[in-house]
C-alpha cells in the first residue's frame, strides 16, 4: 500500500509539472490554520525536524509545498537531506540550512505585498518520515499589523480558498485554548467541505485545556468532521535559548497523554499524539488518492490523446530537441552567409570601388575644370585642330596633374575598405535582424559583436596595405593605349549617365512648378535677381570707395513663391551642367580624344577614368586578401566558437525557447512524453489499486 502512495506523490509532482489544471491533481493536504495556532509545530513534528521560518512578523509569504518522501533506514550517511529542485542548490543536509533558506525566499516577497501566490518547492527525504504531500499556507491573520496592506486578510483568505479546493483534503489546525467556533481554519473548511468529507481537524496545545475538556473536543461531537479530529502537544521546553531535538517534544507529548489516559484512552479511544496523526495522514492521504486513481486515470487519458492527435495534426508527429535546432540555426546561418559572400567576389567588389571613385572623378572635374572661368578655352582647344598637344599650355599641364594627384590622394585606401566594411557590416546586420535572430537578441547582439570586432581588427591594417599599394600612381600613371580606350568609353557612359541624370531632374522640376514655360518664366525671373543682386553690390563697393553713405535698399517682394523660387534655382544648376556635360561629351566622342593617351591634356575625363580603374582594381586586390578572405575564414569560426560551445543545456533549452514557434513545438512534445509518461506509470498501478479500501470513519 505504501508503494502506492509514494508513486502517486511521483505522479502527483509530474502531473504539476504539466500543468496546473484541476482536471490532472492528485490529491495533497494543505494545512490551514490562524497564526499562532501552532501550525508550524505540527508539521516539524510530523517531519521530525526543525526546517519553518520562525519569527513574529508574517514569516510564511508564499505557499510551501511540501513533498514528503520516505527512503529505506540505513541508507547511508545522507538518509536525511532536503532539496529546492527549482533553486538547484543540490542536497541540503543541515535543516538549519532549509530553514534559512526557507526564511529569504519567504522574506523575498516585498512587504507591501505581503503574501505571494506562487509555492516553493520543498522535498524532503528520510527514512523518519512518511510518503505525503503537505501544503502549508500563510497563517490567517485576525489584525493586520501597521506595516502589512490593508488586503492581507482577504490576500491569506483568497489563496487558502484557492488550495483547500477539491480534491485536497484540509488539515485545519486549531488550537485547543480557542473555542472551536472561532477557527478561522473550520470557517474556511466548511465553505468548500460542508459535510466535513475532506476535513480532518488537528487540535494543539491540548496541554492547554483540562482533559476532560480537551477529550471532548476531540470526540468532533459539536463540529462532526468525517475524518475526526487529532489532538497534539507540540510544546517546548519553553526555556529561551535551548534547542530541543524534536524526539523530545514528542515524547513529552506522548508522556502528556499517558499522563491522562483516564480520558483519552479508556473508552473513547480518541486519536491523540503526533504518530497517530502522522499514521492518520497517510491513511487519509492513501485513500484519497486511491480513490482519485481511477478519475485522474481517465483525465490523463483524455489529454494524452488530445496532445497525441494535435502533435499528429499540428507537427505530423515530427520531435524536436534544443540542440538539433540550435544545430539547424547554426548551419542556416552559415548558409545564409555564404550565400552572401558571392556579393563580395573580386569583380563585384571592384565595381563598387570603381563607381565611389567615378563620383570622385566628377567632384575633381568639377572643381578643377568647370568652374573654372578659362574652361571656354579649353573646351575651344580640343576643338581646333591645329593645336598639337605639345603647345597646349602648361596651365592646362598643372590642372591635369593637380587633377590625378586629387585623386590618388583622396584617402582611397581607408575609404575603399571602409566602403567594403560598411557592406560587410550591413549585410550582418541584416542576418542578425531577420529570421530567426528576431527572436534571438541576445544571440543576435553576440554575433553582430564578434562580426564588427572581427572587422574593427582587420580594418585599420587593410586601409594601410591598400594605401601602400597605390602609392606608386600618386606619382605617375602610364597608360596604354587599350587602358585609354576603356577610360575614354567609361568616361563617355559615365557622363551619359550624368546627363540622364540632370534631365530627370529637370524633368521633375518641370512638372512640380507647372510645365516648361512657367519654369523658363522662373528661370529668367531668377537671373534677373541674380543680374540685379550684381549690379547692386557693384554700386555698393563703388559707393563705399567714394566715402557715400550706404543706403539700405528695399527688399522688393518677389513675384513667385519661394518655394518655386528655390526650384527655379536648382534647375538653373542643372541646366548649366547639362551644357557643360554636353559640350565634353562631344569632345570625349571626338577623333582627338579617341587618338589616344597623348590626347590627356585635352581629355581628362578619360585619363581619370583610367587613373580611377587602376585604384579600383589594386585596392579590390589588396582588400579582398586583407579583409575579405580573412572575413569569410574567421566569421564561421565564431560562429562555432562564440554562438556554440559555451553554452550548457540550459543554455541550449533557453535558446531554443525564444523561438515561439519552437517553443509551441517543444511545449507540446514535453506535454505528449510527460502524459505519455505517466500513464505508463498509471498503468502500472491498476494492479495496486483493487487492494485500496477508503480510510474507515473513525467513531
Ligand atoms: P503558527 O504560527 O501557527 O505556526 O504557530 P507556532 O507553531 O509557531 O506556535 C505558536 C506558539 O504556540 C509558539 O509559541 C509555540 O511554542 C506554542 N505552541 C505550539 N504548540 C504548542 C503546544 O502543544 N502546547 C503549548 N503550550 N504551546 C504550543
Amino acid at each position: 500500500l505504501m508503494h502506492l502512495t509514494k508513486k502517486l506523490i511521483e505522479i502527483r509532482s509530474m502531473l504539476l509539472s504539466i500543468d496546473q489544471s484541476d482536471a490532472l491533481k492528485l490529491p495533497s493536504i494543505v494545512v490551514i490554520g490562524s497564526q499562532s495556532s501552532g501550525k508550524s509545530s505540527v508539521l516539524e513534528a510530523i517531519v521530525g525536524h526543525e526546517f519553518l521560518p520562525k519569527g513574529n512578523n508574517m514569516v510564511t509569504r508564499r505557499p510551501i509545498e511540501l513533498t514528503l518522501i520516505h527512503t529505506p533506514a540505513g541508507a547511508g550517511e545522507a538518509a536525511e537531506y532536503g532539496e529546492f529542485p527549482a533553486l538547484g542548490l543540490g542536497k541540503i543536509i543541515d535543516f538549519g540550512q532549509i530553514q534559512k533558506t526557507l526564511t529569504d525566499l519567504n522574506l523575498a516577497v516585498p512587504a507591501s505585498e505581503a503574501v505571494s501566490n506562487e509555492p516553493i518547492d520543498l522535498r524532503i527525504y528520510s527514512p523518519h518520515v512518511p510518503d505525503l504531500t503537505l501544503i502549508d499556507l500563510p497563517g490567517y491573520v485576525q489584525i493586520a499589523s501597521l506595516d502589512q496592506p490593508e488586503t492581507l486578510k482577504e490576500k491569506i483568505a483568497a489563496l487558502c480558498e484557492r488550495y483547500i479546493r477539491e480534491p485536497n483534503i484540509v488539515l485545519a489546525v486549531c488550537a485547543a485554548d480557542v473555542d472551536l467556533a472561532n477557527s478561522p481554519a473550520l470557517r474556511a473548511s466548511r465553505k468548500v467541505d460542508p459535510l466535513g468529507l475532506r476535513t480532518i481537524g488537528v487540535i494543539t496545545k491540548m496541554d492547554l485545556v483540562p482533559a476532560d475538556q480537551g477529550a471532548a473536543i476531540l470526540s468532533g461531537n459539536r463540529y462532526p468532521l468525517h475524518l475526526g479530529y487529532v489532538g497534539v502537544v507540540c510544546k517546548p521546553s519553553g526555556k529561551k535559548g535551548r534547542k530541543e531535538s524534536m524526539d523530545v517534544v514528542a515524547r513529552r507529548g506522548d508522556e502528556f497523554f499517558r499522563q491522562h489516559k483516564e480520558e483519552y484512552f479508556n473508552g473513547a479511544s480518541l486519536m491523540v499524539g503526533t504518530d497517530t496523526l502522522r499514521k492518520r495522514l497517510m491513511e487519509v492521504l492513501e485513500s484519497s488518492m486511491a480513490s482519485s486513481l481511477h478519475g485522474i486515470t481517465n483525465a490523463v487519458q483524455l489529454e494524452l490523446e488530445e496532445a497525441q492527435y494535435q502533435f499528429k495534426v499540428q507537427y505530423n508527429d515530427r520531435r524536436i530537441s534544443p540542440e538539433s535546432y540550435v544545430a539547424e540555426t547554426v548551419d542556416a546561418l552559415k548558409a545564409r552567409f555564404k550565400d552572401f559572400t558571392t556579393q563580395f567576389r573580386k569583380p563585384a567588389v571592384r565595381a563598387k570601388l570603381k563607381s565611389m571613385l567615378d563620383e570622385r572623378v566628377m567632384d575633381v572635374l568639377e572643381q578643377l575644370y568647370w568652374s573654372d572661368k578659362r574652361v571656354g578655352e579649353f573646351t575651344a582647344l580640343g576643338e581646333d585642330r591645329r593645336i598639337k598637344p605639345e603647345d597646349v599650355e602648361p596651365y592646362w599641364r598643372y590642372k591635369l596633374e593637380a587633377a590625378s594627384s586629387l585623386l590618388t590622394k583622396s584617402g582611397v585606401g581607408r575609404d575603399a575598405t571602409l566602403l567594403v566594411a560598411d557592406g560587410l557590416r550591413t549585410l550582418i546586420d541584416s542576418i542578425a535582424a531577420g529570421e530567426p535572430f528576431n527572436f534571438h537578441p541576445r544571440a543576435a547582439e553576440r554575433l553582430v559583436e564578434f562580426a564588427h570586432a572581427i572587422l574593427r581588427d582587420r580594418i585599420p591594417l587593410t586601409a594601410d596595405q591598400v594605401e601602400n599599394c597605390i602609392k606608386p600612381y600618386k606619382y605617375e600613371v602610364e597608360v596604354d593605349d587599350r587602358e585609354w580606350e576603356n577610360g575614354r568609353r567609361e568616361a563617355v557612359d559615365l557622363f551619359e549617365r550624368e546627363v540622364t541624370m540632370c534631365e530627370e531632374k529637370l524633368k521633375d522640376i518641370r512638372r512640380k512648378v507647372g510645365g516648361s514655360r512657367r519654369l523658363n518664366n522662373l528661370m529668367g525671373y531668377v537671373r534677373s535677381l541674380e543680374e540685379r543682386e550684381r549690379e547692386r553690390k557693384k554700386k555698393r563697393l563703388a559707393m563705399v570707395a567714394a566715402g557715400e553713405e550706404e543706403v539700405e535698399v528695399e527688399e522688393e517682394s518677389y513675384k513667385y513663391p519661394p518655394a518655386q523660387i528655390v526650384d527655379a534655382r536648382h534647375a538653373a544648376l542643372y541646366a548649366d551642367r547639362l551644357s557643360t556635360l554636353k559640350l565634353r561629351l562631344t569632345a570625349l566622342k571626338a577623333k582627338r580624344c579617341k587618338a589616344g593617351p597623348e590626347s590627356d591634356l585635352l581629355c581628362p575625363e578619360a585619363f581619370l577614368n583610367v587613373v580611377a580603374d587602376k585604384l579600383a582594381y589594386t585596392s579590390s586586390m589588396f582588400i579582398n586578401i586583407e579583409l575579405l578572405d580573412q572575413f569569410f575564414y574567421q566569421f564561421p569560426r565564431e560562429i562555432d566558437s562564440r554562438l556554440l560551445y559555451n553554452l550548457d543545456r540550459n543554455d541550449i533549452v533557453e535558446f531554443a525557447r525564444e523561438n515561439p514557434v519552437v517553443r509551441r513545438h517543444l511545449d507540446l512534445q514535453e506535454r505528449k512524453d510527460k502524459l505519455e509518461e505517466v500513464m505508463k506509470q498509471l498503468n502500472s498501478l491498476s494492479t495496486l489499486r483493487a487492494d485500496v479500501q477508503p480510510a474507515p470513519r473513525r467513531p
